[in-house]
């Protein structure tokens, strides 16, 4: 959701969410929150019955695997879907009573498909939306979950739906269409139209971005040209390739790694010509499937190193940790190479954070076909099935071998592309198709949230 706050930030906005603990809420720490963020919080607060079943169990353990395309890691239990829903009926009763009428309700995410069924039921003629930041899966795959009529149906009582690519948006349609009776679709384009119910929904495709100029700019900050040359520096000169993600089963993470392997097999000028540095964010730790995945990852890791090291070089720098801004700012300039390959992934931030920062123009970005942000990239980064380790590691391999002029050109074209489709413009294009306005509309109010600075 970080994507959101240079949106709401002093703007006037209210966001309401679980802020991520049980228990009672301290007033004083979220008025602070508020402050630092330039916009107001208001919490949902959650028991810790309705995080197992609401956060971990429905949303985490069956929609988030099965909407990325992994329907043997779901796992269904009707009575934690009872409380999910328990839990996004109190979503839309806390949004009925802090917000007025005339207020827009932008509804963020998988967690909370269920809230414009319980808002339309209180507050008929609102307006809202509601974006999906996942994927959404194909018909065969969507249709095993239990609760597939539910969700339809309470998605298409939002005003607008709103999905990361045309894929996504083609495979809710066809879910629709074959879950929801009596439903009339018509339109083309970015945004179509669904009759149901006697009302219209309007459901579009809105790519998700990035504050390109923020990361454009911070990257030429002193400490991170500093941090980037001394990086390349400390690695001897060697072409750095970059992997950052959370540690989630999405992302595939071992499948890159067996691909580096196959690369500094078959290439050997590879060898000591190479570093790659995988930041592997940790996330959901408390879940086992997340665990194991780690588990695979270390012995993988260790494997590799075990193979190729020589005494003056180790073939992967491997960090189980986050990463501070400007380190993560210094990676991204640093690394020649930008190896983003998730099995699914509803955008993929960081391969535009990645080209954003990459202001020397000289790294390549290698995106698997299955990131959302493939559909709007692919002509200028190298794609690559996540699954083919072969195909993977020759583009590792093209990368290592492209001229400086071809890497300039494909960057310069990847860079354009984020800079003019930023997350203003996605912002823009949500507001423009839900009430016909844009975000200059809703000018910057300084004394509403006084910022810290
Ligand atoms: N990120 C972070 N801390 C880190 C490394 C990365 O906050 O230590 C951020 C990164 O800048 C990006 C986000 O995490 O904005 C990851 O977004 P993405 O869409 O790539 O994947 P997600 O984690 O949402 O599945």
């Amino acid at each position: 959701m970080t994507a959101l706050a240079p949106v709401l930030k002093n703007r006037g906005g209210l966001w309401i969410g679980w802020p991520g603990i049980t228990g009672e809420v301290d007033q004083q720490a979220l008025d602070d929150a508020s402050l630092k963020a330039g916009y107001r919080l208001h919490p949902v607060e959650l028991d810790e019955e309705e995080v197992e079943a609401f956060y971990r169990t429905i949303s985490n353990g069956a929609i988030w695997p099965l909407f990325h395309g992994l329907p043997t890691l779901a796992n269904y239990s009707q009575d934690a879907w009872d409380i999910y829903e328990r839990v996004n009926e109190r979503f839309a009763d806390v949004i009925y009573g802090r917000t007025k009428q005339t207020d827009y309700v932008w509804v963020q995410d998988y967690h909370l498909m269920l809230v414009g069924r319980y808002l339309r039921a209180l507050d008929p003629g609102r307006r809202m939306g509601f974006f999906l930041h996942i994927p959404f899966p194909p018909l065969d795959i969507f249709l095993q979950i239990p609760w597939r009529a539910q969700i339809l149906n309470a998605l298409l009582d939002f005003d607008l739906i709103g999905f990361q690519t045309m894929r996504d948006r083609r495979n809710f349609l066809e879910a629709v269409r074959r879950v929801v009776p009596d439903v009339r679709t018509h339109g083309a384009g970015s945004v179509v139209s669904v009759e149901h119910l006697d009302r219209e929904v309007r459901i579009g495709a809105f790519p998700i971005s990035i504050d390109y100029q923020e990361f454009c700019q911070q990257a030429q900050d002193w400490p991170v040209g500093e941090g980037s040359r001394w990086l390349k520096h400390a690695f001897g000169g060697r072409c750095i390739i970059l992997g950052i993600d959370r540690l989630d089963y999405t992302k595939g993470i071992p499948q890159r790694l067996e691909a580096l392997r196959v690369a500094l097999t078959r290439y050997p000028e590879l060898r000591g010509g190479v570093t790659f540095i995988q930041i592997a964010v940790p996330s959901r730790t408390d879940v086992p499937e997340y665990r194991v995945l780690k588990e695979q990852i270390d012995r993988l890791v260790g494997d590799i190193n075990g193979q190729f090291t020589e005494m003056d070089w180790t073939p992967i720098h491997y960090m189980y940790r986050s990463v501070s801004r400007d380190q993560l700012l210094t990676f991204y300039r640093a690394a020649d190479i930008g190896l983003l390959t998730p099995l699914a992934d509803g955008m993929n931030l960081v391969a535009k954070e990645y080209a954003a920062a990459n202001v020397d123009e000289n790294g390549v970005l290698i995106l698997s076909d299955f990131a959302g942000a493939a559909a709007q990239l692919h002509r200028w980064a190298i794609t690559v099935n996540p699954h083919n380790v072969l195909e993977v590691a020759d583009a590792i391999y093209g990368a290592y071998k492209m001229a400086q002029g071809e890497k300039r050109y494909r960057m310069r074209r990847l860079r354009a592309s984020i800079r003019r489709n930023d997350i203003f413009r996605w912002v823009d294009s949500f507001l423009e198709a839900a009430v016909a306005r844009h975000l200059d509309d809703f000018p910057y109010h300084e004394d509403y949230v006084p910022p810290l600075e």
